[in-house]
């Protein structure tokens, strides 16, 4: 039975990481760094991580800020918010959270949140950056991973990684952070011809796809570290990952859990961007 990971207590320890940092910031620079959360609409799921995200930064000790716009809000004024938030210097961070309803462009959203301000990661210059190994933002979720795969002790040089899910905000930036530790790393998708036959030579099997049980247990490699991104809603209505954890767990050595691995890491990660894009705004 492999070891579960526990992405909770990870989290708690970042986030105290960040908490022990805030007071120090404060003194040398004479505020907190500040984090400013819009939420468009009221999706349900939505409304839970934007709470979530407010509720981790107020542990931490930094500034939050939660702004809720109606879902009729126009693209031109939600843009609007955006600039003064850019040019507003006690700003530090800026999150929208997606998805954004249908009339707003969510890419011209991601292109007008400033840079340096990009907590998610997602802007193109800090996907840029990311591919070219310069200094960036690194998305949250695929940042919480590393971290996760760091806890077990395994050595990343040389082994084979897979990632199951190739979109721009987890499986392609996280495949390049296995990269960059030197992994062998494939992508699979949809049109992967075999995904089983792929999925079982990795060592470390990272899987961001959206359904629910995709992979299971015979599809894993004895003694993998298993990383499971997947939030799905079951037939009961229960919260559960992209991998079949049952089946899962008896092969593999190391493995996260759908609640409790993935999710919290990635709130963690964002509370370390907002200080990231404090200090480098604050940079002598
Ligand atoms: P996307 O829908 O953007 O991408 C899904 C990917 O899975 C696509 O690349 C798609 O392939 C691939 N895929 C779909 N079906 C299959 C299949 N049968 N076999 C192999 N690959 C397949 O999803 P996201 O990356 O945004 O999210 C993935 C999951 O992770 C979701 O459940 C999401 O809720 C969760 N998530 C969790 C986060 C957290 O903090 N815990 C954060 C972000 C996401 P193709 O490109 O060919 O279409």
């Amino acid at each position: 039975m492999g070891q579960i990971i526990d992405g909770k207590a990870l989290s708690l320890q970042v986030k105290d990481e960040v908490k022990a940092e805030v007071p120090a910031l404060e003194e040398k620079y004479g505020r907190k760094p500040c984090l400013v959360v819009i939420i468009v609409g009221e999706n349900p799921a939505s409304q839970v991580y934007v709470r979530n995200k407010v509720k981790a930064a107020e542990y931490t000790g930094m500034e939050s800020r939660l702004i809720e716009l109606a879902e009729s809000i126009s693209e031109e004024a939600l843009l609007g918010i955006i600039r003064d938030l850019n040019d507003d210097d006690s700003v530090d961070g800026i999150l929208v959270q997606l998805p954004l309803p249908s009339h707003i462009d969510e890419e011209k959203v991601i292109d007008t949140i400033a840079r340096e301000k990009d907590v998610d990661g997602f802007h193109p210059g800090n996907v840029a950056g990311l591919w070219l190994g310069k200094d960036c933002i690194v998305p949250c979720t695929p940042d919480g991973i590393m971290r996760l795969i760091d806890s077990t002790g395994i050595q990343l040089k040389g082994k084979n990684a897979v990632v199951v899910g190739r979109s721009n905000i987890v499986g392609k930036p996280v495949a390049k952070l296995l990269l960059d530790r030197h992994a062998t790393v494939t992508i699979a998708h949809s049109r992967t011809a075999d995904l089983g036959a792929v999925c079982r030579t990795a060592d470390v099997l990272v899987v961001a796809v959206g359904k629910a049980g995709l992979v299971t247990g015979d599809m894993i490699k004895p003694g993998a570290v298993v990383i499971d991104v997947g939030m799905n809603r079951n037939q009961e209505g229960k919260l559960c990952g992209d991998v079949d954890f049952p089946s899962a767990a008896e092969v593999a050595s190391y493995i996260t859990p759908v609640p409790g691995g993935v999710g919290p890491m990635t709130i963690a990660m964002l509370m370390k961007n907002t200080i990231r894009c404090f200090l480098s705004r604050n940079k002598e």
